[in-house]
């Protein structure tokens, strides 16, 4: 579905039959997937599964072995006008800790033909109080929202954000989701790849989840928890796993996802255990049941 890049539902991103081979592991193995302006697509998958050789291949920092990326439906490399319409969110620790934030904010967009007006992503972040604290004084959260904000520094039309909310607390990460939503309402295609399973169905139009190199099931958030089969899931005390046949442990928990509800219950109980949740399926479960892991 690739058009010409340039209008409301034009396609930003397209990846063919991506594939990276290292001697001892085929990274990433044949994936295919697109983003589209105005979108969020996620890129999930547990630790090794490709997730950063992936992106850094799209962002132009590592070499394919095979495949096509096309950017904005014309472009098949990382060329200057790419760079420029592209944003990626850089780790904190690739900043320099003697400048402030508005000093941080000039050199980025020093680096890109167009920008957004300083202050305006000064407020958009509520960073107005720290403009002039030099980043070895920011606390974490602020380093990270900064992080964020470099990120759409040169009004992109497509976003790269890896882990856009980790170390924030609750309050924090919600007010940059609403933020994140804010730039998607404006046509902006975002990739975001993230270990918080909430933040992927709250954000996500699409969601990819990856495993051992590939794609193993796509679509948006309640379309793979649909599709997952999960009908409730039932948490309980891992110590009580051996009650029944197929469940998932991780951690201190076990997962038991049925479709008979009430035996499981009745079971549990017959055996004294009553310190069990019963809910309805999320991604988590989704992403549980897929992959055998707990992204953490
Ligand atoms: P994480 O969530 O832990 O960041 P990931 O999904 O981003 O994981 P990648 O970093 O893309 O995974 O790694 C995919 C696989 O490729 C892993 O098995 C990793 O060990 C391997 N790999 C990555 N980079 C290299 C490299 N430069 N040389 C050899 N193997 C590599």
């Amino acid at each position: 579905m690739s058009n010409n890049g340039e209008t409301g539902s034009a396609t930003v991103l397209e990846v063919n039959n991506l594939k990276k081979y290292y001697p001892s592991v085929k990274a990433v193995d044949d994936i295919s997937f697109e983003v589209n302006a105005g979108e969020i697509v996620s890129i999930l998958g547990p630790n090794g599964a490709g997730k950063t050789t992936t992106i850094e291949i799209i962002e132009g920092l590592r070499t394919k072995d095979e495949g096509e990326i096309s950017y904005f439906g014309r472009f098949k490399e990382v060329n200057n006008e790419v760079k420029n319409r592209v944003g990626v969110c850089f780790q904190e620790n690739s900043f320099f800790e003697d400048l402030t934030v508005s000093e941080t904010i000039r050199l980025y967009k020093s680096l890109y033909e167009k920008s957004l007006d300083t202050k305006e992503l000064i407020e958009i972040f509520e960073l107005e109080e720290k403009v002039k604290t030099r980043i070895r004084h920011l606390s974490g959260g602020q380093k990270q929202r900064l992080a964020v904000a470099l990120a759409f520094v040169n009004d992109p039309d497509l976003v790269f954000l890896d882990e856009p909310t980790v170390g924030l607390d609750p309050h924090a990460r919600r007010n940059l989701w609403e933020i994140i939503l804010k730039f998607k309402s404006q046509g902006k295609g975002i990739v975001l790849t993230t270990h918080y399973m909430d933040e992927a169905q709250q954000l996500s139009d699409k969601v990819y989840i990856m495993d051992h190199g590939n794609i193993i099931t796509a679509g948006s958030p309640q379309e793979l928890i649909n599709s997952s089969g999960l009908e409730s899931v039932i948490e309980f005390p891992e110590e009580s796993s051996a009650l029944f046949e197929d469940v998932i442990i991780a951690g201190e928990y076990a997962y038991l996802h049925t479709r008979d509800t009430v035996s499981a219950i009745r079971k549990l109980l017959e055996s004294n255990v009553t310190n069990f949740v019963v809910r309805q399926p999320t991604l988590e479960d989704v992403f549980l049941k897929l992959t055998g892991k707990k992204i953490d």
